[in-house]
C-alpha cells in the first residue's frame, strides 16, 4: 500500500464508524438553530481571492499565509474559503438578503487553511457558522451566545467557559494602536519575526499571537479597554446584563482580540482546557463595518463559527457512536430462498420505516452468513432456506438477548418484528 495515493496532508476522511457522530452533531445543531428561527444557507466553497483580502484583512495569518489560492483556467485568482462570513456577506449583497431587517442565517461546511496540521488543527476542517444582520443592539449579541450555551447543554458539554471582550470602534482602536506601537517598540528585541513585521501594519495582531515566548510581553501590554468610547461601553454593559439575565456565565478577558480584522465591539470565545493549544471551540463577534466595506449599505452584523472537529474531540469517542449497520439481517441459502429474501427485505422496508434491513448478498453457507449477521449489530436474523420458502415461513432468530428462535408465517413477519423491536435491545 505504501505507493498508493494518500489523502492531502491535514485533510481527514470520516469513516463509516465515525460518520454517525457527525450526523448526530449536525442534527442537534440544526434543531437548536431552528428553535431560534435561524435559516440555513448553502454557499460556494470557492470565492474570488479579492473577497477575502478585502474582508479578513491583508495583514492577518489567514490572508498572509493560510489561504489555498490558485488561478483558474481563465487566469482569475480564486481561493478555497478559509471561513464563511465573507462569502455569506457577498451572497447577501448579491441577492438582497439584507433588505429584510433581522436576517438570521447559518451554514455548515468545510473550510480550508494551510496551517501546520496537529490535533484539533487541520487544513480542511468544518464549521457551523451563524450570522445575524440588521440588528445593532446587544440583545442579538446575547441571543447568539445563549443559543450556543443551549447547544452545549443539548450536546452534554459542560467544560467550556465563555470569554468576552469589547474591541470598541475603529476610532477607539486607532487611539489604542498608537499606545500599543509605543509599547512594542520599546520591547522590539523581544518580538518574533511575524510581530516585528506587523508592528506598523497591524499591531493588534501581535496580541493574538500563539507564540509562547511572547505571552509575557503580551500580558504586559496596555489594554484596549481604557480607549473604548461611551457608546461601545454602553453596548458592552448591555451585552453583559443580557447574559446575566439569561443565566449565561462569562469572564471578561481584556486581552481577547480576534484573528480577523472585521470585528468591532463585542467579541467572544468559548474555550476549553481539555484540547491543549487548540482550546477554542467557538468564536465570534460583531462586525458592523463589513457589509459596507464590501460595497453594501451600512448593516450591523454579528456572528460566530464553531469548529466541529474540536467539538467532536471534546465529546469523546463514545458519544454518538452508531449502533452497527442494521437492525434486521436477512440470511438466505439457495437460489429460490435468495430471491424470496430480497422480496421480503423490500416488504419490510415498506412496512417498517426507520428500521434498517440488511439483506445478505454474495451467497455462502448459513454459518458464514450468520457470522456476518452477528457482526452487523442486528438484533434479529431472518432465515430463509428451501424449506421455509416452500412452507411460506421465515425463521426469526434473535441475535442479542435470551429470546428463543421462532418460526413465523411470511405474512406475519413485519408485525412480529414491529413488536419485537419495540421491546428494547434486551428484548
Ligand atoms: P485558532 O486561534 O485556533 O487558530 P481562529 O481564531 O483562527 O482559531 P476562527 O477563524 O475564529 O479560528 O474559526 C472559528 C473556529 O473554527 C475556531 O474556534 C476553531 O474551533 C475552528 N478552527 C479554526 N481553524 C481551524 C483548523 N485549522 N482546524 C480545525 N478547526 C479550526
Ligand atoms: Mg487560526
Amino acid at each position: 500500500m505504501s505507493d498508493s495515493i494518500q489523502a492531502v496532508r491535514g485533510m481527514r476522511d470520516v469513516s463509516p464508524e465515525e460518520a454517525p457522530r457527525w450526523a448526530r452533531l449536525e442534527r442537534i445543531a440544526r434543531r437548536v438553530l431552528d428553535a431560534y428561527g435561524y435559516r440555513e444557507v448553502r454557499l460556494p466553497l470557492v470565492e474570488k481571492t479579492e473577497l477575502f483580502r478585502r474582508s479578513i484583512g491583508e495583514v492577518t495569518d489567514i490572508v498572509e499565509k493560510e489561504m489555498y489560492t490558485f488561478e483558474d483556467r481563465n487566469g482569475e485568482s480564486l481561493t478555497l474559503r478559509p471561513e464563511g462570513t465573507a462569502g455569506c456577506v457577498r451572497a447577501g449583497l448579491q441577492h438582497g438578503w439584507f433588505q429584510q431587517p433581522g436576517r438570521r442565517l447559518w451554514y455548515l461546511g468545510p473550510m480550508f487553511r494551510h496551517e501546520r496540521p496537529q490535533q484539533g488543527r487541520y487544513r480542511q476542517f468544518h464549521q457551523i457558522g451563524v450570522e445575524a444582520y440588521g440588528m445593532p443592539g446587544p440583545d442579538i449579541d446575547a441571543e447568539i451566545v445563549v443559543l450556543t450555551a443551549r447547544l452545549w447543554r443539548e450536546l452534554g458539554i459542560d467544560d467550556v467557559r465563555l470569554e468576552i471582550n469589547t474591541l470598541g470602534d475603529a476610532a477607539d482602536r486607532a487611539a489604542y494602536r498608537a499606545r500599543l506601537v509605543d509599547y512594542f517598540e520599546a520591547h522590539r528585541g523581544d518580538l518574533d519575526e511575524d510581530s516585528r513585521r506587523r508592528l506598523y501594519t497591524n499591531p493588534l495582531r501581535i496580541l493574538d499571537s500563539k507564540n509562547p515566548d511572547l505571552q509575557a510581553l503580551i500580558a504586559g501590554a496596555p489594554q484596549l479597554g481604557a480607549h473604548v468610547g461611551a457608546g461601545c461601553r454602553e453596548h458592552f454593559e448591555g451585552f453583559k446584563a443580557a447574559l446575566q439575565d439569561l443565566g449565561v456565565g462569562f469572564v471578561v478577558n481584556p486581552r481577547l482580540v480576534r484573528g480577523l480584522d472585521y470585528y468591532n465591539r463585542t467579541v467572544f470565545e468559548w474555550v476549553t482546557d481539555r484540547l491543549g493549544a487548540q482550546g477554542t471551540v467557538c468564536a465570534g463577534g460583531r462586525y458592523d463595518g463589513l457589509v459596507e466595506q464590501l460595497g453594501g449599505r451600512s448593516t450591523p452584523a454579528v456572528g460566530f463559527a464553531m469548529g466541529l472537529e474540536r467539538l467532536l474531540a471534546l465529546l469523546g469517542e463514545s458519544w454518538g457512536a452508531g449502533s452497527g449497520e442494521a437492525d434486521v439481517y436477512v440470511v438466505a441459502v439457495g437460489a429460490a430462498a435468495e430471491r424470496a429474501a430480497a422480496r421480503l427485505a423490500e416488504r419490510l422496508r415498506d412496512a417498517l420505516p426507520g428500521v434498517r434491513v440488511l439483506a445478505h448478498c454474495g451467497g455462502g453457507s448459513f454459518k458464514s452468513q450468520f457470522k456476518r449477521a452477528d457482526r452487523s449489530g442486528a438484533r434479529f436474523a431472518l432465515v430463509l432456506g428451501e424449506e421455509e420458502v416452500r412452507g411460506g415461513r421465515v425463521a426469526v432468530k434473535p441475535l442479542r438477548g435470551a429470546q428463543k428462535q421462532e418460526t413465523v408465517a411470511d405474512a406475519e413477519v413485519a408485525a412480529y418484528l414491529a413488536r419485537a423491536l419495540r421491546g428494547g435491545p434486551e428484548g
